[in-house]
């Protein structure tokens, strides 16, 4: 072989992931706040020691010796809690008032949806957010996954991204609709069918999905409410192909039908569950389907049109997710926390928390381990989410107390990823 040929099959067989040479280690931080909030419980007078990118101790600062070489952040007044995740996320999509989204998918060149994903990104992790499940490119094709790798190779700040990529809708279920004469690119990957799922499901995964996500139901028609699309064996189909790659399904699902099947079908999460009803949650529970609910996507979309939320009437559609949520909450079904962010903006992630408190009856402590801990444990991210030895040192200092005020994670004033401070 000639060395240019050598040189090119070297490059294809070292394969398009093969990382970088690698930096060096970060070197061990011992960071001092108040108190450490470790994904379950408050502890005033902790500290935290990492080694490399992970936590190498958690425990009583008065006891913790660091050794030498170690940085030491002195964090007065301030609670330590881990990197937070953010459960639904669209960093290639920017809020709808902005630009609505049929014209963001066929009106924004990928390139400039790009640009814009890579200040999203920083501006999602600058509000403490280290991990985000990126729930569909909507029309951006791969995007997603090269925006992840840019992340992971340090060339962009950003969170960990678990991405869905193109995501998976039944032919004619979604959008953008012109006429019907005009073929026009769609916000996902249209499939249908035994052989064409299949083919979809695996080419996603082939090209990077960490997750696969369906449209269980949509507006079939502008003007009407959602209907199922895929039936109950397409759901099924999809399910098992993905498990055995590995890779959780997760659903939008709006009406009780779409979420029937999708709770049986064995999926991960249901996204948005505005019509879920008592038995719908019920039947989650039991089979250990969890629900992200999304309050802030509606309530934003609300306003967009022209709700003058405090003064003016309730819409329907929040009246709706108000008595959804009371049957949810009541049927004990697990909450995912995941604001739908990109329909409204990135780093104001926390809306969705916020809104859980003080509108649907979570306290802030259950917010602030929905958004650690159980977003974790429900994401099946068992490296994250808590403040352990031997967990990813992803961690974010707040002024104030968390857990008695989920609006103190507003007040970021540290970001550490991977043991390494992220600047500002
Ligand atoms: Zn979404």
């Amino acid at each position: 072989m000639r060395p240019f040929l050598l040189a090119a099959f070297t490059l294809l067989t070292a394969g398009p992931l093969r990382a970088q040479p690698s930096a060096p280690a970060p070197p061990a931080l011992l960071l001092r706040p108040a108190a450490v909030f470790d994904g379950q419980t408050l502890h005033p007078g902790w500290a935290v020691l990492t080694e490399g990118d992970k936590i190498k101790v958690v425990g009583s600062a008065a006891q913790l010796t660091a050794p030498a070489g170690t940085r030491t952040l002195e964090l007065p007044g301030l609670t330590l809690v881990p990197g937070l995740i953010e459960g639904h996320s669209h960093l290639l999509l920017h809020p709808y008032n902005e630009t609505s989204w049929n014209d963001q998918v066929l009106l924004e060149s990928e390139a400039l949806r790009v640009a814009r994903a890579t200040a999203h990104a920083r501006a999602t992790l600058a509000a403490g957010f280290t991990t985000a499940r990126d729930l569909g490119s909507e029309g951006a094709g791969y995007a997603d996954v090269g925006l992840k790798q840019a992340i992971d190779r340090g060339l962009i700040p950003g969170p960990r991204l678990l991405v869905a990529t193109r995501a998976l809708v039944a032919t004619g279920s979604y959008g953008p609709k012109l006429s019907a004469d005009i073929e026009v690119p769609q916000g996902a990957q249209e499939a249908d069918g035994v052989d064409g799922l299949l083919r979809a499901v695996r080419e996603q995964i082939g090209k990077g999905a960490d997750i696969i996500k369906v449209y269980a139901d949509y507006r079939w028609g502008p003007n009407e409410p959602s209907r199922p699309t895929f039936s109950q064996d397409e759901l099924h189909l999809i399910v098992q192909t993905a498990r055995s790659a590995g890779r959780p399904v997760v659903a939008h699902a709006g009406t009780p039908e779409g979420m029937r099947r999708a709770t049986l079908a064995g999926v991960q999460t249901i996204e948005h569950g505005d019509g879920g009803t008592l038995e719908i949650f019920k039947l989650m529970k039991q089979r250990g389907v969890a629900l992200c609910p999304t309050v802030a996507a509606g309530d934003a979309v609300a306003q967009y049109r022209g709700w003058q939320k405090g003064t003016g009437p309730e819409p329907e559609r929040i009246q709706q997710k108000r008595l959804s949520m009371k049957a949810a909450l009541q049927s004990g079904v697990e909450l995912a926390i995941g604001g739908d962010v990109g329909v409204f903006t990135h780093g104001d992630n926390l809306r969705e928390a916020e809104l859980l408190v003080r509108e649907y009856g979570l306290t802030s402590l259950q917010a602030l381990r929905g958004l650690t801990s159980t977003n974790a444990r429900l994401f099946q991210l068992p490296d994250r989410g808590q403040l352990k030895p031997g967990l990813l040192a992803d961690m974010v200092a707040v002024s104030g107390d968390p857990t008695q005020d989920i609006s103190a994670l507003r007040q970021v004033k540290l970001v550490v990823k991977g043991g390494m401070v992220v600047d500002k």
